[in-house]
């Protein structure tokens, strides 16, 4: 089976404290939904594996955080080398899209790779009765950035295997480019030092 075990295959969730993020990570991991989730209480590390048809597969890096976003101050080794970022963000509450846009996309863009893979991943959609955040306009703003737009709810399990999924597709892709991209060039050193009689 092809993979790509040996490099990190880093994702994060970041955006306002509440979101979901924890159970969004819970839910893919365990299949379960927790109401209370003491941030103290959660590993923030955990790793997911996906097969694709053609014997490939992609183990995931996924981080959460310590709920530090509450206050601004997460850091840079939360961001380094991260492959891919999901930012979330709550349906039922306006600011918490406006904080993506405003702050959650710039701490991406000034801590991580230009072609880091990010998704938009609009959260408990299962509360759709208090909705203040219309997947249009969340839609809009994934596709002015170049983003995967999601739906999600961690409560009812919808659509967050299919966003994992979806980024472990991508960066398998992006692996697999890399590597064809190396061999190339180890290629054409080997031709320019080889010695032509
Ligand atoms: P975090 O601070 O972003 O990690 O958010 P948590 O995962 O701790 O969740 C915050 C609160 O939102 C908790 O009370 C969860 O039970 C609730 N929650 C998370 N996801 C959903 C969801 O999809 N639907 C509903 N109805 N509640 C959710
Ligand atoms: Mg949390």
């Amino acid at each position: 089976m092809e993979n790509n075990d040996e490099v990190e295959n880093k994702v994060v969730l970041v955006g306002e404290t509440s979101v979901g993020k924890t159970c969004i990570i819970t839910q893919l991991i365990y299949g379960k939904f927790k109401e209370f989730i003491e941030s103290s209480l959660t590993a923030q590390y955990c790793q997911k594996n996906f097969e694709f048809p053609g014997d490939k597969s992609i183990k995931l890096d996924i981080w959460d955080t310590a709920g530090q976003e509450r206050f601004r101050s997460l850091n840079r080794i939360f961001y380094s080398n991260a492959k891919a970022a999901i930012l979330v963000y709550d349906i039922t509450n306006q600011k918490s899209f406006d904080e993506i846009k405003n702050y959650w996309y710039g701490q991406i863009k000034e801590n991580c790779s230009k072609n880091i893979i990010i998704a938009i991943a609009a959260n408990k959609s299962d509360l759709y009765e208090d909705r203040e955040v219309s997947n249009e306009i969340g839609e809009e703003f994934a596709n002015s950035i170049n983003a995967i737009f999601s739906s999600i709810s961690a409560k009812s399990d919808s659509g967050i295997k299919d966003l994992f999924e979806n980024i472990a597709k991508r960066m398998l892709n992006n692996n697999l480019n890399l590597k064809a991209n190396k061999t190339i060039i180890i290629k054409n050193k080997k031709k320019k030092n080889s010695k032509c009689c």
